[in-house]
């Protein structure tokens, strides 16, 4: 049986990248008093493609709950369906329609919060704008306990860093929050960060467990202990394509993480 779907109208759509034609969407449901979520979630969303079958895709949420809007952050996928579809909805004159369902999935932050990492490349930046929204709202208290949140961003060329920004003016406002942005292929003239999201995440790892004097790997946990009582002083949280994000659950379990402290959401 189908589900039901929900008719999102789009406010507005705004290119953030145009090498790699990424676009930033904002919706409205307009029969919904208020769409509550859990930041990280996702949307399916549901058209008809040229031969009139339905096509369903799902896209995280790139924004925490607010009222019964949402946002997305897309890239076309040269000759896919959906991504183009989106892209190609036009906000003027507004009145594009999504049929989308939702909200799903089990890619959010654990409570209470603790020292984070998240990683993401690519558009696996959006559950990650709906985290620090969620975590750092701009109005209202602050959700991160004064934990240290590491955000760790991958891709290869400046251009493709989405929402800068907003993270950047985050690092700025919240001394707990870290904005590591690092390019696989940066020009000379690049004075950041370089290389893969691995390395700087493990880094991050090996520094922190020196500063607490913890011993790495961790020694690992007593498989008596029941999963309702397993509980982490950090969790990293990853989200993109299917080939990072099994290459920096590798490098976290050979740091003798707990496969529930690794929370991943993978897009192929
Ligand atoms: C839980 C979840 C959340 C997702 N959230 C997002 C999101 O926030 N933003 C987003 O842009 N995509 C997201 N995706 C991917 C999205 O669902 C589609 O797969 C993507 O838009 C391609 O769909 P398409 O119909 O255009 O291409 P298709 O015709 O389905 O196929 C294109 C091919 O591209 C691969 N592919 C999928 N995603 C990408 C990508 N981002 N870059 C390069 N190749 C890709 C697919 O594996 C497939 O082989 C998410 C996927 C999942 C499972």
């Amino acid at each position: 049986m189908a589900r039901e779907t929900y008719p999102a109208r789009l406010e507005s759509k705004t290119l953030i990248s145009e090498p790699s034609q990424c676009f930033h969407f904002e919706f409205v449901l307009d029969g919904m008093e208020s769409f509550p979520f859990a930041a990280g979630q996702f949307v399916s969303a549901v058209a008809e493609d040229a031969n009139g079958k339905l096509q369903t895709r799902a896209y995280s949420l790139a924004s925490a709950a607010n009222a019964n809007r949402f946002d997305l952050c897309v890239n076309r996928v040269p000759d896919g369906f959906f991504s183009n579809h989106l892209a190609d909805l036009t906000d003027l004159p507004p009145g594009s329609i999504v049929q989308v369902h939702g909200p799903h999935g089990h890619f959010t932050l654990h409570e209470p919060v603790t020292d984070s990492i998240l990683v993401a490349t690519g558009t696996g930046i959006a559950p990650m704008r709906g985290f620090c929204q969620w975590l750092f709202p701009e109005n209202g208290p602050d959700r991160s306990n004064g934990k240290d949140i590491w955000l760790i961003y991958g891709t290869r060329h400046e251009s493709e860093l989405y929402y800068r920004d907003y993270f950047e003016a985050l690092a700025a406002r919240h001394p707990n929050f870290h904005y590591l942005a690092t390019l696989s292929r940066a020009p000379e003239s690049w004075g950041g960060l370089r290389g893969y999201v691995q390395e700087h995440m493990a880094r991050i790892v090996e520094e922190r467990a020196a500063r607490l004097g913890q011993p790495l790997p961790a020694p690992p946990v007593d498989p008596a202990t029941p999963p309702a009582e397993l509980s982490f002083d950090i969790y990293a949280y990853i989200c993109g394509l299917n080939n990072m994000v099994a290459s920096v659950r590798e490098s976290l379990a050979g740091y003798g993480w707990h496969r529930k402290q690794i929370v991943f959401e993978r897009y192929d």
